[in-house]
């Protein structure tokens, strides 16, 4: 590795340029805004060793004078990851699988490596999207090998003491930070903390330590979603395997069927269509509601089209509020495109009539 190229800064940077490159690609690449994207994470882990190496005087002079990046007497956590396991005779996929190892103590905050975030689409009918409600969700995760208890080692095969530990899981190293050098205790990256190195990779999951797995879940959902909203369940996304903690799970709310009704904020619209007579004289129609009971309403004489009757408290539920939004019946009154010989003569009477007038201004 060329900590220079890695950082995208020259040999002759100072040390303000490369606290400057640095922190631009760990905050580009960092796993919380790349979630499951596997290679930002190889380039935020490449942009923190390559940030050890020169923000350490004599690891950059290292560097400068003998092209590596290893400093004598370093324990060798960053940077040499390939060069440890050389060392030990692993098999590649062994290999392959104590680096995730490694990775899960040294590569994110909390110590524990996390498992991706898995978004589930939902879709809801009318009374649940009014009233909320209990829903049973289908998801497909992964979940801790059931073989290998999620540790990714054959649980037959036994075990190793960790060379590099010696058994204790923990080694003392040097990190250079943005806040200076400290001196730290972590989780030996070798063996991840453990203690000891499995002689054989669990078969059924090839050392993953997870599998898939469908199962059902319940959540109850609050009154008043809509489109696009996002439920996040902590913690009930995939599992990583490998002692580390799964990831969220990701409601988006999808379709929701509002069947007759359309839908205004915390409001409903039901569209009311009545005769011409009947806006005239008046009349009472029964009205179907959001959480599928059905109510009456009075519809005065002389209504106009496009006047809109409220009956309170019957729209949506609002969302983490109290209370439900209105039910509006809107009104439009039917004109027939065709009448019959006996209903033209009577309209033609009608239309001689005083109160039938329209009077313009
Ligand atoms: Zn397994
Ligand atoms: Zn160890």
């Amino acid at each position: 590795m060329n900590p220079y190229e890695v950082l995208g800064v020259d040999r002759s940077a100072s040390p303000e340029e490369i606290k400057k490159a640095y922190r631009a690609a760990a905050m580009k690449n960092h796993p919380d805004r790349n979630p499951g994207d596997h290679q930002a994470e190889e380039r935020f882990k490449e942009a923190a060793k390559a940030y050890e190496v020169l923000s350490d005087p004599s690891r950059r002079d290292a560097f400068d004078r003998f092209g590596t990046t290893e400093a004598a007497g370093s324990f060798g956590g960053m940077g040499g990851m390939q060069d440890i396991f050389s060392g030990f005779g692993l098999d590649d996929a062994l290999r392959a699988f104590m680096e995730n190892f490694g990775f899960a103590s040294a590569g994110s905050r909390s110590g524990a490596i996390r498992g991706d975030d898995l978004v589930v689409k939902v879709d809801l009918d009318l009374q649940d999207a009014v009233l909320g409600g209990r829903q049973e969700i289908e998801v497909e995760r992964n979940v801790p090998c059931s073989n290998c208890s999620g540790t990714g080692a054959d649980p037959e095969a036994g075990s190793d003491t960790c060379r590099q530990c010696k058994g204790s899981g923990k080694v003392a190293s040097v990190r250079n930070t943005l806040l200076g050098s400290f001196r730290t205790v972590s989780n030996c990256p070798t063996c991840g903390g453990s203690g000891s190195i499995p002689r054989k990779i669990c078969s059924s999951c090839r050392g993953k330590g997870y599998e898939k797995k469908k199962s059902t879940i319940a959540v109850d959902l609050p009154a008043g979603l809509s489109k696009g909203h996002y439920i996040r369940l902590r913690g009930q996304g995939h599992h990583p395997g490998q002692g580390g903690v799964p990831g969220d799970l990701k409601l988006l709310i999808n379709n929701i069927d509002y069947g007759p009704f359309s839908r205004e904020e915390d409001d409903l619209v039901y569209p009311l269509t009545i005769s011409y007579p009947q806006a005239v004289l008046g009349a009472e129609f029964t009205i179907p509601q959001p959480d599928g009971d059905s109510t009456g309403i009075k519809v005065g004489s002389g209504t106009v089209a496009g006047t809109r009757l409220k009956i309170r408290h019957q729209g949506m539920g609002r969302l983490n509020r109290r209370g439900r939004g209105d039910l509006i019946v809107e009104i439009d009154i039917h004109v027939p495109s065709r009448v019959k010989r006996g209903e033209k003569d009577l309209l033609k009477k009608m239309e001689e009539l005083e109160s039938f007038k329209v009077k313009h201004r």
